[in-house]
């Protein structure tokens, strides 16, 4: 996720960048079942999977969509590879850089720097200035008032306004983690310590999570929709199947507005307490827009990252010359986001896209012709439902209720994290640390 320590002028905004039943089902499967089945195949179940694997455990990853990865999807649509989810990532917060690299994945680092343009050109060095004490304010005052136990909405600490609230306010919100910041917990934001997102991967971020997940025994297109207590082992129920598969134990690494919409159904249901604590963690929105800019007409550097203020519009995030080609694409948060929403399919999210496209470019340049757009759909995808899960004001404290397992389930993703929620690698590291919880739980040598 994005960062913004003190900056100069050209290093700033640094890291810019969240039934008990039958038989075994699978052929994998160990005796009358397996040791953990794993649900959902994004950054947290691929981790626990691999995780698993190198304890010698047996385990099944189901996932249902017919590709793994989640929240990190590349697309080839342009040409170029573009990631219409995680886009970068921390090589120092945990072990997923390391992985990438012992797959033969190449990793390049990403400027961690970003530029701040307005109305299409550059602003002043003092602006950079400006918008820096801006930010630094705010986050002082996010950690004051969760010191002193305060939890309402981030926006109440936005006290003073200047030239730069709306983007300041943006960066922590919209952009940041897919709400307005009226609509976020201050003590969520302020325990947020999200690494700066310093390395990509040249094959993008979704590609890469999909070699990763090359060799685990995984089950693709196979939706869970029920999970079942059955005393010794848990039984889930696959949709369209009569079988069931059997685990001792579950690593749930669904989203929470998953478990939130009641997609799978529990038996017994889900205590009181846990899904009033997903519903206090509802998700927000941000979207991505890919778009073909021929000839730099911006003059940017390759994968250099910009926040775009234009006129009284909500700011967005720029990413520039993915990989060094002509893509280019613009992340947006929040109500921008949802704008998009359900229309990320076909030609009308396209259209969308490049009308967007087009109103953040104009006034940089004649626009001329711009190409093709490709726009990500998370909030309308039934499997996702959205960016990443933030707390509601005075809802704060419900996430730390994620990190205990649920008998024998464990959940893992990113909303589990309360210093990591909304990255890829917080996703990634709750994955490993719920595969080590699962093992325990299982018995045996881990
Ligand atoms: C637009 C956008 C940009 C982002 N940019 C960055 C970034 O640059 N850097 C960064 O660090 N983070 C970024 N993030 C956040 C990051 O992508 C996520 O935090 C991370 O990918 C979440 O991983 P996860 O494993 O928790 O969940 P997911 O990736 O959502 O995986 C959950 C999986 O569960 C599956 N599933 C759902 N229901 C079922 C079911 N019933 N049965 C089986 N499977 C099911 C889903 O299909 C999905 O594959 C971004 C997020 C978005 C939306």
């Amino acid at each position: 996720m994005t960062r913004f320590p003190r900056p100069s002028r050209r290093a700033f905004l640094a890291g810019l960048s969240a039934a008990a039943l039958a038989a075994p089902a699978l052929a994998q499967s160990v005796g009358t079942g397996v040791d953990v089945a794993i649900v959902g195949a994004g950054a947290a179940g691929i981790a626990a999977a691999r995780k698993l694997a190198a304890a010698g455990r047996s385990y099944v990853l189901l996932e249902a969509a017919a590709r793994v990865g989640g929240r990190a999807r590349t697309d080839a649509a342009l040409g170029p590879a573009v990631d219409l989810g995680a886009v970068a990532f921390s090589r120092m917060d945990g072990t997923l850089a390391d992985a990438a690299e012992e797959a033969g994945l190449p990793l390049v680092a990403v400027p961690a720097s970003a530029r701040l343009f307005v109305d299409g050109r550059e602003a002043p060095e003092g602006d950079y200035d400006a918008f820096a004490l801006a930010l630094g304010r705010v986050r002082r005052d996010l950690l004051a008032a969760a010191d002193a136990g305060k939890d309402g909405p981030a926006a109440s600490l936005v006290t003073t306004r200047g030239p730069w609230t709306a983007s300041v306010e943006a960066v922590l919100g919209p952009i940041g983690c897919g709400q307005a910041l009226a609509a976020v917990s201050t003590l969520d934001l302020a325990r947020r310590r999200p690494p700066p997102d310093d390395v990509t991967c040249t094959l993008g971020v979704g590609t890469m999570l999909e070699r990763l997940a090359a060799w685990t025994n995984l089950r693709a297109e196979a939706p869970v929709t029920q999970i079942t207590n059955a005393g010794r082992f848990y039984a889930l129920s696959l949709r369209g199947e009569r079988s069931v598969i059997r685990a001792r134990t579950v690593i749930l690494a669904v989203p929470a507005a998953v478990l939130a919409s009641g997609a799978i159904r529990f038996n017994p249901v889900l205590p009181a307490r846990l899904a009033l604590a997903l519903r206090g963690c509802p998700s927000g929105a941000i979207e991505q827009v890919a778009f073909l800019l021929p000839g730099n007409p911006l003059r940017l550097a390759d994968n250099e990252t910009v926040l775009a203020q234009l006129g009284s519009g909500p700011p967005a995030l720029l990413r520039a010359r993915i990989g060094g080609s002509d893509v280019h694409s613009l992340r947006f948060g929040a109500a921008a986001a949802r704008a998009f929403s359900g229309k990320g399919e076909g030609g009308a999210g396209e259209a969308a896209a490049r009308e967007v496209a087009q109103a953040f470019m104009r006034s940089a340049f004649s626009i001329g012709e711009l190409g093709k757009a490709v726009v990500s759909n998370w909030s309308a995808d039934p499997l996702i439902r959205g960016a990443m899960a933030v707390a509601a004001p005075g809802q704060g404290a419900q996430r730390s209720l994620f990190a205990t397992p649920l008998g024998r389930i464990v959940f893992a993703g990113e909303y589990t994290t309360p210093t990591g929620w909304g990255t890829l690698t917080g996703a990634w590291n709750s994955g490993e640390i719920a595969a080590e919880r699962a093992i325990r739980l299982t018995g045996g040598p881990s």
